[in-house]
């Protein structure tokens, strides 16, 4: 990315609306719309759409309306109603009383269609979906005149009356815009506006047969709802055209202003719904709220908050080329936030039993440890400290590489607001061989993880009480896909080949600080040296599970200091 990308606040959409206020235009009124389609779950890149309409009309005092563009009954549904609305809603953003759906206007827009016919603008075409294709010519070839286009009036309204009416199959007329057959854009060599399909719709039944083409029905949707700018992604920008034609033939109370901008793409993952969809519908995840998904649905399970993506919304900002989102910002927006309010705890996931030989059996003594460093007013907690402890295999080595500033035979290090320990043996399995548990030393000067003397220790690692934990389910995720883009590959393959197969492990026998007992689904904290997790939709009181959301390693903050050196 770009720098000009992460210049917060002006934006080319910004000073676009800037002018249109100074100038008057729409009475100063600035009015949005967010339009999903609801054949699916909302993503991270509907978000930057939703945080720009939402957040434009916050900042001048305007509206934004929640439009469900609903013309497509086969592939929608009022599962993805739902979901859309909770979505916006987790985001933050509030339509009030202006939800809309696109199908509220079947009327109007079967209304405003006889218009054009009567006005010489629309015609019934009987010809195929093939033919209309072959007809409509190239990007340097122009397209041929319809055979039906010169039929009247009389007869369109009578045939397109028919059409609704339910008297013809599915697919044996549509009405079409009547434009220009040699236009050097395709748009506009007489689209499509209506055609015949027997489908039941999530919201109006059996109620028609006739769908209006979404291209139609948008402009029209915005007029007749007030919008004044209307945001969409660059692939309408050939659109606009037709978006601007179709107002200025039809008698709607205003001519919204559509503005296109570059739609987001982040790294390793995938965005289109029909890709999420695919991956859902195989089971190769859970389903649309699996955490390594980048839907709203799937990123809040695994632990993100409202503020980290609208914060990174932000940064990404709106541009008018496409470009790639490393996915290594959206997860430093996260660890940014989760920063200044997650909870600090101590969870060991891969437990290693260390017994203290010097500390006095069946004692339990409480140490304060602080919740968080960033924010002393989130307070202290209580950590029980015994004679058995856990910490983490990989604090421990038999066999300490040179620099290894953990934990070794003979070597001191400090426990997180415990004490000092020493090991003393190590003791194996006769058998196998393997490590069952080390035994170790304390300093009671210590206490805290502190001495009087300041002598150094190797490192710090962090650990629980065994007695006191608690055991859960922790859930680790890696990229979804293992090529930051499939499609810049040298030899471009169904992005399913690119799945990384490691992108979700599962760590059983984990043990957590006993203050967890509380946790509920959602609850976010970090595990220190481990990351930030929240608890898991799937997690019981008997078996508690935590998603790790993001690591704490920060490779966001490294690429940008070194682009800040060049
Ligand atoms: P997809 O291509 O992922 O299936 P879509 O564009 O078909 O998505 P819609 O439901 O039509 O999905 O999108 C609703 C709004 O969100 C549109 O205004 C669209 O431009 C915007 N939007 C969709 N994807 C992105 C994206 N990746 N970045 C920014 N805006 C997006
Ligand atoms: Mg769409």
């Amino acid at each position: 990315m770009a720098a000009e990308d992460f210049t917060p606040g002006l934006n080319f959409i910004r000073t676009i609306i800037e002018a249109d206020i100074k100038a008057g235009k729409n009475g100063g009124r600035v009015h949005t719309r967010f339009p999903p389609e609801p054949n699916g779950y909302l993503h991270i890149g509907h978000a930057k759409s939703i945080c720009l309409n939402f957040g434009l009309a916050a900042e001048y005092r305007g509206l934004c309306n929640l439009r469900f563009d609903d013309t497509n009954p086969g592939k929608e549904d009022v599962e993805y109603v739902d979901s859309i609305m909770a979505d916006v809603g987790w985001l933050g953003f509030d339509w009030q009383d202006r939800l809309y759906y696109a199908s509220d206007y079947f009327e109007q827009l079967y209304e405003f269609a006889l218009h054009l016919i009567r006005s010489g603008k629309a015609y019934v075409c009987a010809l195929t979906a093939g033919q209309i294709r072959e007809f409509r010519g190239t990007l340097t070839e122009p397209g041929q005149n319809s055979p039906c286009r010169e039929r009247s009036t009389a007869e369109s309204l009578d045939l397109f009356q028919r059409m609704r009416a339910g008297e013809f199959p599915d697919g044996s007329y549509v009405l079409r815009a009547k434009i220009d057959m040699a236009s050097p854009n395709l748009n506009m060599r007489d689209p499509v506006l209506y055609r015949i399909r027997r489908e039941s719709h999530h919201r109006t039944g059996d109620r028609w047969c006739i769908y209006p083409m979404y291209d139609y029905t948008h402009p029209i949707s915005d007029a007749l709802e007030g919008i004044t700018h209307s945001l969409c992604t660059l692939e309408f920008e050939d659109h606009r055209p037709f978006y601007d034609w179709a107002l200025d033939q039809l008698p709607v109370p205003c001519h919204p202003q559509q503005i296109e901008f570059a739609r987001l793409n982040l790294s390793y993952t995938v965005m289109s719904k029909r890709k999420l969809l695919e991956l859902v519908d195989k089971a190769y995840v859970r389903g649309w709220d699996d955490p390594r998904l980048p839907t709203l649905t799937g990123l809040r399970r695994r632990g993100y908050t409202p503020e980290a993506i609208r914060n990174f919304a932000e940064i990404v900002g709106v541009a008018k080329r496409e470009s790639m989102v490393d996915m290594a910002l959206l997860e430093h927006c996260l660890r940014e936030d989760l920063n200044k309010r997650a909870k600090r705890v101590m969870a060991v996931l891969r437990p290693l039993k260390v017994v203290i030989s010097n500390y006095p059996e069946n004692q339990v003594e409480e140490l304060d440890a602080e919740n968080n460093p960033e924010d002393p007013g989130m307070g202290t907690r209580k950590l029980p400290f015994s004679r058995e402890i856990y910490i983490e295999q990989d604090d421990f080595r038999e066999d300490p590489p040179k620099k290894f500033f953990r934990l070794s035979p003979g070597k001191e290090i400090r426990l997180k607001h415990a004490y000092y320990i020493r090991c003393v043996d190590v003791i194996k399995d006769t058998q196998s061989g393997e490590i069952k548990e080390l035994h170790c030393t304390y300093d009671p000067e210590s206490r805290g993880g502190w001495t009087q003397d300041g002598r150094k220790v190797l490192g710090t690692s962090h650990w629980v009480s065994a007695a006191q934990a608690l055991d859960v389910e922790v859930r680790l995720y890696d990229k979804l896909l293992s090529v930051a883009n499939p499609a810049g590959e040298k030899e471009e393959k169904d992005f399913m080949e690119y799945l990384n197969p490691a992108s979700l492990e599962i760590v059983k026998n984990c043990k957590v600080e006993p203050s967890l007992v509380a946790a509920a689904p959602g609850d976010r904290f970090q595990f220190l040296r481990q990351g930030y997790f929240c608890v898991d939709l799937d997690s019981t009181s008997e078996m508690p599970v935590f998603n790790r959301a993001v690591t704490l390693r920060d490779s966001w903050a490294k690429i940008e200091k070194s682009q800040q050196v060049k």
